[in-house]
C-alpha cells in the first residue's frame, strides 16, 4: 500500500495504488500504456488522482514533433515521459508539511509550477521562469511544467506543487475543470500583460480552444466590440453563443482588416489575440490594432514569417507572446467560470475512456464529428463517448 514517509494519505476514503496506468510516449506519434509507480509529494506539493484530462493542440505538437517538451534538456522521446497537461482532479494525499488543501478537495491544476527563485518568478511571471527544464540529473532548480519538462496528466496519479492548484466546486463538472487553466491563458493574456479594461475593443483571429475563451474572457471583462474571425462556421456560431459581438468568416471576407475596422467605427480594434499561426496572421493583427494598440500571439506557427516592422513602429504598436497562465489568471478565470458568467463547456466535445487515448488523439488532430476538446477519464469505467450538450 502506497505509505511514504512524511506524506498524509486517507485510505478509507482515497485508496491509492503503489502503481499507475500511464502512457508513455516512444518514438514520436507512438504512445504506449503501461504500470508507473504513484508518484510521491514533497514539500509543498500535493498528489492529485486526476479525473480528467483534456487534449491540447500542444500536446499533439509534442507528440509528434517534441518541442515545447523538454525532457532532460532535450526531445522527449523514448524517455520514459508522459505527456498530457490539460488536467483536473481530486487532492488524494498531502506532501510535507502541506494544509492549504485538504484530502477530497477537487483541483484544476496550472501547469508552471516556476522554480520560485528566479527573477521572472519572482514578479510572478513564473511561466516564463528562467530556470525552465532544470530539473534532472544533479540540477533540481524545483521547476516542473507537467506534460512538458515533467510528467504529466496521461495517467491516472500525478504531483504539483500547492501554487498551482486552483479549488473548484462541486457544481463544475470533470470537463468544464480542465478548461479553467485554458481560460486562465486568455485571461493572463488580455489583462496581467494586456492592461484590458472595460470598453475596450478586442478581435480574436482563430476560434480554436484559446481564442473561444479569450472571446468568452475579454466579453466578461467588459470588452466592446468582441470580434471573432476564422474559417470554421460552426466554431464562429459558438464564439457568437460565448459572446462575441461580431464573428467574420475569412474565407467569405475578401479584407478582413476593412472588415475588422468597419465593425469598430472605421478604426481598428485596441487588442488582438493571435490563435490561428496562419502564415499572414502577424501582418493582418497588426493592421487590425487602432495606433497605440496591442497585438498578443498566442499560437505557435509553424515557420518564419516577414514581419512589416516599419508599420509596428510608425504606429506605436505593442507586440508580445504568451507562454501559458502567469499572475494565477488561472483563480481570476476561475471565479468568472463559478459565477457563470460563460458556459466555458461550450467548447467540449467528447469524452473517452484514459484506455482510449489514441482514439481521443485521433479526434482531436482530424477534429472527427467537430471535435474542440476531447477529455479522457482515467476512473470511469462507464465512460462512454458522448457529445456535449
Ligand atoms: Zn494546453
Ligand atoms: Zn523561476
Amino acid at each position: 500500500m502506497y505509505a511514504p514517509p512524511g506524506v498524509k494519505t486517507n485510505h478509507n476514503e482515497f485508496p491509492i495504488p503503489d502503481t499507475m496506468k500511464a502512457w508513455v510516449l516512444g518514438n514520436p506519434g507512438e504512445l504506449a500504456i503501461g504500470k508507473k509507480p504513484v508518484p510521491v509529494p514533497k514539500k509543498a506539493e500535493v498528489l492529485v488522482r486526476i479525473d480528467a484530462v483534456a487534449i491540447c493542440a500542444t500536446d499533439l505538437e509534442i507528440i509528434y514533433h517534441g518541442p515545447p517538451a523538454s525532457i532532460q534538456g532535450g526531445l522527449p522521446f523514448n524517455k520514459n515521459f508522459t505527456p498530457g497537461h490539460e488536467y483536473m482532479g481530486t487532492v488524494v494525499a498531502l506532501g510535507p508539511g502541506v494544509d492549504e488543501y485538504k484530502i477530497g478537495q477537487r483541483v484544476a491544476v496550472e501547469i508552471h509550477a516556476g522554480c520560485g527563485q528566479c527573477k521572472r518568478c519572482r514578479e510572478g511571471m513564473y511561466t516564463s521562469c528562467h530556470n525552465y527544464g532544470l530539473n534532472y540529473g544533479d540540477v533540481d532548480k524545483g521547476h516542473r511544467a507537467n506534460g512538458f519538462t515533467t510528467d504529466g496528466g496521461f495517467c491516472e496519479y500525478q504531483v504539483n506543487n500547492i501554487n498551482t492548484l486552483v479549488a473548484i466546486n462541486d457544481e463544475m463538472s470533470d470537463e468544464e475543470g480542465t478548461l479553467v487553466v485554458t481560460a486562465g491563458t486568455a485571461m493572463y493574456a488580455l489583462t496581467e500583460l494586456g492592461g484590458l479594461v472595460a470598453g475596450e475593443s478586442v478581435c480574436v483571429t482563430g476560434p480554436g480552444p484559446i481564442g473561444l475563451m479569450a472571446v468568452a474572457v475579454a466579453k466578461a471583462l467588459g470588452a466592446q466590440p468582441v470580434i471573432l474571425t476564422g474559417t470554421r462556421d460552426n466554431r464562429l456560431e459558438i464564439g457568437k453563443q460565448l459572446g462575441a459581438d461580431a464573428v467574420i468568416n475569412i474565407r467569405k471576407t475578401p479584407d478582413v482588416v476593412a472588415e475588422v475596422k468597419r465593425l469598430n467605427g472605421g478604426k481598428g480594434v485596441d487588442y488582438v489575440v493571435e490563435c490561428s499561426a496562419a502564415t499572414s496572421a502577424v501582418n493582418d493583427a497588426v493592421r487590425m490594432v487602432n495606433r497605440g494598440g496591442k497585438v498578443c500571439l498566442a499560437a505557435f506557427a509553424h515557420e518564419e514569417v516577414p514581419v512589416d516592422v516599419a508599420h509596428i513602429v510608425r504606429n506605436n504598436i505593442y507586440v508580445y507572446g504568451i507562454r501559458g497562465e502567469g499572475k494565477s489568471a488561472t483563480h481570476r478565470a476561475e471565479a468568472f467560470m463559478q459565477q457563470k458568467r460563460f458556459d466555458a463547456t461550450k467548447i467540449h466535445t467528447h469524452t473517452f475512456p484514459l484506455d482510449d487515448l489514441p482514439t481521443a488523439i485521433r479526434y482531436a488532430k482530424d477534429r472527427v464529428e467537430d471535435a474542440i476538446k476531447v477529455v479522457v477519464k482515467a476512473n470511469t469505467g462507464a465512460a462512454q463517448k458522448e457529445a456535449a450538450e
